[in-house]
């Protein structure tokens, strides 16, 4: 971020960075996009934008949180998403990677708003307190809440990552000493794209910011503001264990046999089965299996806000859609609206033909002389022959 986050005020606008070359930069956009579920000619169209010029602007701003979803975010490792988008992105505020700070910092964020006013993103990591109006959090003598509202005031879009921004998370656990909420309970009204996770997965982010920059819309949301494209399905319907789970194979305590086979972790109380994410196939940093199942431990469900941080976190939970869903097609297809009386006729009218059809075969054979024709014992003759001899 150094590299990137000037000292002085006047050169925000500027990335010294040298340029990438055109395939390579293609052809890690193309994987950051398909690795989201964007299509190829989605990406190569963002790819394209981005290579013109388009940059959008970033703010992004923390409240209570611990830093990770920063923290996940640049240490993606293939692509190389801390380089991606800090060549591709102007990043114009980011408190805990700017090397500027107190005035001078406050003057980077008021510089970045009146530039780009209208146009920037804002990120937002952390949950809001609102306890005692707030007093719990203060930066540059302001509250969170007034902060936050400032800032969104002029924003293009408002982004919450991870589950601390999207509905209060960790600090909002009982007893939630501080009245922690999440960015859409404190910006009512205005649309927030939420991208809960602990952390949350930067792909995510960065599908949703290159989308809106390049095609000025967003993924389609869920009724929590949750993109469909990685929240639309449950962490059960693709975990690699659930062939396990369909065949009744458990893990029933940490390092039992089961567990070292690799077996179902339902037992174990995941929550996975209620918790939309796409974490099984979309895992962290670029290692294979790093992702809480993948490592043998139980989803705990952290993108769903009745989840985390309420329910304990080895109890078990309900299962979502325990049977295949309206869209699978049906296991017992109604195959139209025939009356039992049309049914009737139409099988006496099969019946008459191949009736028919069975009399003019046996005739034929008989006519040609064919050795067996039309004596042809039935199976249960035969049988009797057999037994006979
Ligand atoms: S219960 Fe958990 S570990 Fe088991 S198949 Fe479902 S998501 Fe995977």
């Amino acid at each position: 971020m150094n590299r990137t986050m000037q000292h002085d005020v006047s050169s925000t606008q500027e990335l010294l960075l040298p340029p990438v070359g055109r395939r390579s930069f293609l052809k890690v956009v193309l994987q950051a996009t398909a690795a989201i579920g964007l299509s190829a000619t989605a990406g190569r169209q963002i790819a394209e934008a981005v290579e013109r010029g388009v940059r959008p602007s970033v703010i992004w701003l923390h409240f209570q949180e611990c830093t990770g979803c920063s923290e996940s975010l640049l240490r993606t490792s293939h692509p190389d998403i801390a380089e991606l988008i800090l060549e591709n992105i102007s990043l114009d505020y980011h408190e805990t990677l700017m090397a500027a700070a107190g005035v001078q910092a406050e003057e980077v964020l008021k510089q970045a708003m009146k530039a780009n006013a209208g146009r920037y993103i804002l990120v937002v990591e952390g949950s809001i307190p609102t306890k005692i109006d707030g007093q719990y959090m203060k930066i540059a003598g302001k509250t969170g809440i007034a902060m936050l509202k400032e800032v969104a005031e002029s924003a293009a879009l408002v982004v919450a990552i991870g589950s601390c921004a999207s509905w209060g998370g960790i600090p909002s656990a009982d007893p939630n000493p501080t009245g922690a909420v999440g960015v859409p309970e404190i910006l009512k009204g205005k649309k927030v794209a939420t991208l809960p996770g602990c952390p949350a997965n930067p792909y995510i982010l960065l599908g949703t910011v290159f989308q809106f920059a390049v095609m000025g819309t967003l993924p389609e949301l869920d009724e929590k503001g949750r993109p469909k494209f990685a929240y639309g399905r449950t962490i059960h319907e693709h975990c690699p264990r659930r062939a396990h789970f369909d065949a009744g194979r458990f893990a029933s305590k940490f390092g039992d046999q089961g567990h070292r086979l690799g077996y179902c972790l339902y037992k174990l109380g995941c929550k996975g089965p209620s918790t939309h994410a796409n974490c099984s196939v979309s895992h962290f940093c670029e290692v294979v299996d790093a992702w809480p199942i993948g490592l043998g431990h139980p989803c705990f469900g952290c993108t769903e806000k009745d989840i985390a941080f309420r329910i304990p976190l080895f109890n078990t939970t309900n299962i979502d859609r325990p049977t295949p869903p309206d869209t699978y097609p049906e296991v017992n297809p109604v195959q139209g609206d025939i009356s039992a009386w049309a049914t009737g006729a139409a099988g006496l009218v099969a019946g008459a033909l191949l009736g028919g059809s069975y009399m003019t075969a046996k005739y034929l054979n008989k006519q040609e002389g064919t050795p067996d024709a039309g004596n042809t014992p039935p199976p249960d003759a035969e049988r009797k022959q057999e037994k006979k001899s």
